[in-house]
């Protein structure tokens, strides 16, 4: 039986195995179905995590030396799919993971994090990876000297779209209001570059293309209908929180959810069930920052760490 296993190997499930190995827990296991570094690693920069040496480095770059620092305390990583956690009927929990095999553990964390929302215009899943894409840092080279599309309001969209604007001939910035949700600097940067077109009250009617991947992207605006010759567009108009794991067999939750479909917590990162712990952005409330997710981390660390000790 582990002691504790971890969900999730981003800021928060990272920050959580390095508080819970470094305080003594012996047996922790992190399970992420991917690299360990969580969604950041997708980002084309990040600035405002207090002490970086280098600001304005890549997400990925950020993250590279986070597992490290955890293995070396001992931390594992089982690279797995979790695709269930259940309350065994002693208290302790069972971990469910893709290929039928399963782990118990004495307390758990989730953590995680939220992935990229669809935006919902025809031909979005069809060109899906060919022109389509939600990874500015991962696709951006491909349009190298050409124009492109962004589609959002938000930090991620105008950051992004800042990123893309280095790479490519023209970047039209593509906003369904006037008014945007990103930090006003950023806006303020972005309408200062000249490789920026903003399209506001607008959205996107359909993406056309041939076999080959999308070359029209058509747009609904006040003023009508407008084509865009682009063969890229990256889409950035939010999140969802991962929260298929915390469904029982019956799809209902096992913990006590708030209306977006975050979980419901208090301050010490503990759910509505005993024993169960969540951290980073998939709780209530997240301010969906990177700091913030490191410190719930921490918090849920500590917190499982007293109810382990608990049950002795
Ligand atoms: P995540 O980072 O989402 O990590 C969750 C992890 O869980 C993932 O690695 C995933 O693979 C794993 N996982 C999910 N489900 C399962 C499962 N069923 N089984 C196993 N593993 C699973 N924040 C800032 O502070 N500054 C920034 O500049 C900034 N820029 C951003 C730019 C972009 C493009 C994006 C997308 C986000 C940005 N953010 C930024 C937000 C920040 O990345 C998130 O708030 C933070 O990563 C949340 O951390 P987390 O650990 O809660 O979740
Ligand atoms: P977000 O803040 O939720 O913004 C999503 C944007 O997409 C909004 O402008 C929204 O428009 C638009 N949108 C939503 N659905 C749409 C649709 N179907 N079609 C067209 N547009 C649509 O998402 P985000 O930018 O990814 O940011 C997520 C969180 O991470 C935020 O809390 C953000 O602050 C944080 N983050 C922080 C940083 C940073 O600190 N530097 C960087 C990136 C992200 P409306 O505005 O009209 O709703």
């Amino acid at each position: 039986m582990l002691d504790l296993a971890i969900i999730g190997g981003g800021p928060a499930g990272l920050s959580a195995g390095l508080y819970a190995t470094r305080g003594g827990l012996k047996n922790v296991v992190m399970f992420e179905k991917g690299e360990p570094g969580g969604q950041i690693t997708s980002s084309s920069e990040i600035e405002n995590y207090p002490g970086q040496k280098a600001p304005g480095e890549s997400g990925f770059d950020f993250m590279s030396t986070w597992w490290k620092q955890c293995s070396a305390f001992g931390l594992v990583h089982k690279w797995a799919n979790v695709v269930g956690v259940r309350k065994n009927s002693d208290g302790s929990f069972e971990i469910l993971l893709e290929g039928g095999k399963s782990e118990q553990a004495k307390a758990v964390i989730v953590a995680t994090g939220s992935t990229p929302r669809r935006a919902g215009f025809k031909g979005e899943d069809e060109f899906f990876g060919k022109g389509v894409s939600t990874c500015a840092t991962c696709d951006g080279f491909f349009y190298k000297n050409k124009e492109v599309a962004v589609l959002g309001g938000g930090d991620t969209a105008v950051e992004e779209a800042l990123y893309l604007a280095n790479i490519c001939s023209k970047v039209y910035l593509v906003h369904r209001r006037d008014e945007f949700r990103a930090a006003p600097t950023t806006v303020e940067k972005a309408r200062k570059n000249e490789k920026i077109e903003f399209i506001t009250s607008a959205t996107v009617k359909e993406a056309l293309g041939d076999k080959m991947g999308l070359t029209k992207i058509v747009l609904d605006t006040k003023n009508g209908e407008r084509v865009l010759d682009v063969p890229g567009i990256f889409t950035f108009v939010g999140l969802n929180v991962n929260n298929e794991i915390l469904k029982d067999e019956n799809g209902k939750f096992i913990c006590e959810m708030a209306d977006g479909g975050q979980v419901k917590t208090n301050l010490k990162m503990q759910t509505s069930l005993k024993g169960l712990f969540v951290a980073g952005d998939i709780r209530e409330d997240a301010p969906k920052q990177v700091i913030v997710a490191a410190g719930d981390g921490a918090v849920a660390a500590l917190s499982a760490m007293s109810y382990i000790e608990s049950l002795h």
